[in-house]
């Protein structure tokens, strides 16, 4: 072929490739054009680093070692492999044509060989992975189309090197062969008679056609999120994962406010790009406790379920304006996926590609729950007491502080001088009698070391999380405002809560609404008091594993701090699964009060606590010692369950305020 019958084959296959490459990406562009605003804006530097190591580095790919490698090989061996299609676009033309400088350097030609080889293991690594060990996490993913990938991307590699060895064979190269030792030691497959200049023709323009294809293909299929997951990683949360996206109730025109998500036309743009950037690879299936009891809920499903609707109803709602689309729920989702979920979090956590689960079902829930009043019985139950009774144990207010009776606990009046620290008690630690222990606990030990602090007593309401994570937006941001302007008008300026929940909003979503406060659970400030001094238990011998609240350390990283009280008066033993990679005791998102369907999610947890051989299993959430408490009863083990303020006022008085259990 002449250069320029070259030229003109390669620009046709280039209209034809890019033009079905271009017209999807525009459909993909104009889908995510249609979504509702959401703030993601601001905070650059914290989106730099998460593309640095989120994306580039391949961080969250690497909590899995192997899988984690053959991800990074195929990734990285792209990015290095990327500048050789320019240089086939254009040796495809004439043979001696070549990027400037890059195509003539030697040690590029290294990197290629040594690439493209890690490309093919990482590529076989992937097989192995799919076909021989067969990971659970992979069921419901497009398994079929994953292997063409896989073979596509095997093919460009292979025809790359063939271009590579028979040029080496022809002695086209300008460099020495050494510089390509995997490309050389293929030459000597080839000659270099006619035969092997068709060959060389023939795998530059195979390349060509397999990249060029893979072009056109990519945004039709799974392998999508090759565009879109930096763009989703850096629009990423970049505040606490814990926070809610406030719904805004105030906009003047009714038929603009949001409810959540009713259909694919009220998804978010951000909701949008999440659909189109997961990749199945299901690692937040494999993390989360819903599924882990044999739930409906897969995260993994959810997300692929609202894409499949997104790309079936989103080009008909951009081409007719009168089109209707379909309810999100029950077509892409069903009823009880939606409040299978716990809001734990761990989905988002281990998601490579930053996908905000918990904020998707939040609002599937604020639809169900504001405009359909569609939401299980029992948390009907709930969402009545708290608007009634402003607890969602539904109690009278006037019992609020009835746990401090005798322990000489100041209750802020109206207009009195605000205290160093407020004590945020919470519902769970004013009214449930197994958290109230923790309460006491807490009072104690601030008496004990002569912290200046006061509760608010009858004055204290429900946070709202509960009837947020059930998709009450509403009552929440009642709650919300109506607990800012109590602590504003008193002059709080610093608060300790021993409820994570309670924790989570008063520090990450309070600002919202106006409530701009130092917030430190009693896990830190009991640790602090213990490094000024000020606290002096006794060393303890009894072994005491830890379990991680979610909404503390998953959602906003307090991690040392219940450590080193435990390490103060015992001695530590972790269970399987810590930190931040913790599991649920299964109260969050409003399941203190829903009804568990099969498996119970505190049972799984509380094995996993006995299995460690502690005596004693210390939590630091109410929330968690209730239903941990009922696990381990219902597994029929020995185990204590108690919250670490209570053993840390034992470590201080033997006679102390009393343990759950
Ligand atoms: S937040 Fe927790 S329970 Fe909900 S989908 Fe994610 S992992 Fe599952
Ligand atoms: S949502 Fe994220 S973790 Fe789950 S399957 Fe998709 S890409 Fe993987």
């Amino acid at each position: 072929m002449t250069t320029a019958l070259s030229a003109l084959a390669l620009v046709a296959v280039l209209v034809v490739a890019g033009g079905v490459f271009a017209r999807r990406a525009l459909l993909l562009t104009r889908l995510v054009r249609l979504g509702k605003p959401s703030d993601r804006s601001g905070d650059v530097p914290a989106r730099i680093r998460s593309e640095a190591t989120v994306v580039l580095g391949q961080r969250k790919l690497f909590q899995r070692l192997v899988p984690g490698l053959v991800h990074a090989f195929i990734f990285w061996g792209f990015l290095v492999l990327f500048p050789t299609i320019v240089m086939a676009l254009l040796g495809a033309v004439k043979k001696d044509w070549t990027l400037p400088w890059l195509g003539h350097q030697g040690w590029f030609a290294l990197l290629v060989d040594v690439f493209c080889v890690l490309v093919l293991v990482g590529v076989a690594s992937a097989f192995w992975i799919r076909k021989v060990q067969r990971p659970e996490r992979f069921k419901g993913s497009h398994k079929g189309e994953a292997d063409l990938i896989l073979l596509w991307i095997a093919g460009i590699v292979l025809t790359l090197l063939g271009w590579h060895a028979t040029r080496i064979a022809l002695g086209l190269n300008e460099y020495p062969a050494g510089w390509s030792p995997v490309s050389d030691a293929l030459s000597d497959a080839f000659g270099d008679g006619s035969a092997t200049e068709a060959l060389e023709r023939g795998f530059v323009w195979a390349h060509l056609l397999l990249v060029l294809g893979f072009l056109a293909y990519l945004p039709h299929s799974k392998h999508l999120h090759i565009m879109t997951a930096a763009v989703n990683v850096w629009f990423g949360r970049t505040r606490s994962r814990g926070r809610l996206e406030p719904l805004d109730f105030t906009v003047e025109d009714e038929s603009a406010m949001r409810f959540g998500s009713a259909t694919v036309a009220d998804m978010t743009w951000k909701q949008m790009i999440d659909t189109m950037s997961c990749t199945e690879c299901g690692r937040c299936q494999d993390v989360c406790p819903a599924y882990a009891t044999g739930k409906e809920l897969s995260p993994k499903l959810l997300i692929m379920g609202l894409r499949d609707q997104l790309f079936a109803e989103g080009p008909k709602v951009l081409a007719d304006e009168a089109f209707q689309p379909s309810p999100l729920v029950p077509n892409a989702v069903s009823d009880d996926v939606v409040w299978d979920c716990v809001t734990c979090g761990a989905c988002v956590r281990e998601c490579p590609v930053a996908i905000e689960h918990v904020d998707h079902i939040v609002d599937l829930r604020r639809h169900l729950v504001m405009v359909e009043s569609r939401f299980p019985a029992e948390g009907g139950t709930m969402l009545r007491d708290v608007e009634r009774s402003q607890n969602p144990w539904g109690k009278p207010q006037a019992e609020r502080a009835d746990w401090a009776d005798g322990l000489d606990v100041r209750v802020l009046q109206p207009g009195e001088t605000p205290p160093e620290v407020l004590y945020w008690v919470g519902c769970a630690a004013s009214f449930d009698e197994r958290a109230r222990v923790t309460a006491r606990s807490t009072a104690q030990l601030l008496q004990a070391a002569g912290v200046d602090f006061a509760i608010l007593g009858p004055r204290e309401c429900c946070t709202g999380d509960p009837a947020r994570r059930m998709g009450n937006e509403y009552t929440y941001q009642s709650y919300a405002e109506q607990n800012v302007k109590t602590m504003n008008e008193a002059g709080v300026t610093k608060i300790v809560a021993s409820c994570p929940h309670c924790f989570n909003t008063l520090a990450n979503e309070y600002p919202d609404f106006g409530g701009a406060y130092e917030v430190v659970h009693h896990t830190e400030l009991l640790t602090q008091l213990l490094a000024e001094g000020r606290l002096q238990p006794a060393a303890g011998t009894a072994t005491i594993t830890y379990h991680d609240s979610c909404y503390l350390a998953r959602h906003n990283d307090v991690l040392e701090a219940p450590r080193e009280i435990v390490s103060r008066i015992g001695t530590p033993l972790e269970m399987a699964r810590s930190g931040r990679r913790t599991f649920c005791c299964g109260a969050g998102g409003a399941h203190m009060w829903l009804e568990e369907r099969g498996n119970q999610i505190n049972e799984a947890r509380a094995r996993e606590a006995i299995e460690t051989g502690a005596e004693t299993l210390a939590v630091a959430c109410p929330f968690c010692t209730v239903m941990l408490d009922d696990g381990v009863r219902q597994v029929g083990g020995e185990l204590r369950v108690a919250d670490v303020a209570t053993l840390l006022a034992e470590a201080l008085e033997p006679s102390g305020p009393g343990v759950a259990g």
